[in-house]
C-alpha cells in the first residue's frame, strides 16, 4: 500500500463500520418499536385457534391465537406470554402481517419467513414485498442462538394453517 491508499483505505473501514453501527440501530429501533406495540397483544374472544410456542433455549413462551371468518380470511390475530425483544417483535410482525388475509396469503409469507431464515436462496423483491417489516428478521438469522426466537411462531402459524387444512 502507498501511504494514501493506506490512508483511504481505513477511511473506509471507518465508514463501513459507521454504516453498520447506523444499521444496528435503526434495526434495534425498529425491533424495540415491533416488540412494545402491545396492541396486537391481548386474549382474543373466541379464537378458533390458540397455538403455544415454546422456545427453552431463551425461555420465549407465546401463544398465536387467530379467528377466521366463514370464509377462511384471518379476522383477528393476538398473541400472548412472555417472550423475548426479539421473539416478541417477530410475532407482532407476523401478526400485523396476516391479519385481514386468507389463510392461503399467510401460507405463502410464512414459506417465504422460512426461506428467508434458512438463507439458502435470496429473496426476490416480490417475496420481499410480501414479508413487509419482518424482512428485519433476516438480520437475525446470522446469529444462530435467536433464530429460534424469531420463527417460534411462524412455526406456531404453519401448524394451525396445517391443523385447518386437516380440519
Ligand atoms: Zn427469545
Amino acid at each position: 500500500f502507498s501511504k494514501i491508499e493506506k490512508s483511504n483505505w481505513q477511511e473506509n473501514q471507518k465508514e463501513g463500520r459507521r454504516i453498520v453501527e447506523d444499521l444496528t440501530e435503526v434495526y434495534n429501533d425498529l425491533i424495540m418499536e415491533h416488540s412494545m406495540n402491545s396492541y396486537n397483544k391481548k386474549k382474543l374472544e373466541n379464537a378458533d385457534y390458540s397455538e403455544i410456542g415454546h422456545n427453552p433455549n431463551c425461555g420465549d413462551d407465546l401463544t398465536l391465537e387467530i379467528k377466521l371468518d366463514s370464509e377462511n380470511i384471518i379476522e383477528d390475530a393476538a398473541f400472548l406470554g412472555n417472550g423475548c425483544a426479539i421473539s416478541s417483535a417477530s410475532t407482532a410482525m407476523l401478526i400485523d402481517l396476516i391479519k385481514g388475509k386468507t389463510l392461503d396469503e399467510a401460507k405463502e409469507k410464512v414459506d417465504i419467513f422460512f426461506k428467508m431464515m434458512g438463507q439458502k436462496e435470496k429473496l426476490n423483491s416480490e417475496e420481499m414485498k410480501k414479508l413487509g417489516d419482518a424482512v428485519l428478521m433476516e438480520y437475525v438469522a446470522n446469529m444462530p442462538a435467536r433464530i429460534k426466537c424469531a420463527t417460534l411462531s411462524w412455526h406456531s402459524m404453519e401448524v394451525i394453517i396445517n391443523k385447518n387444512e386437516n380440519k
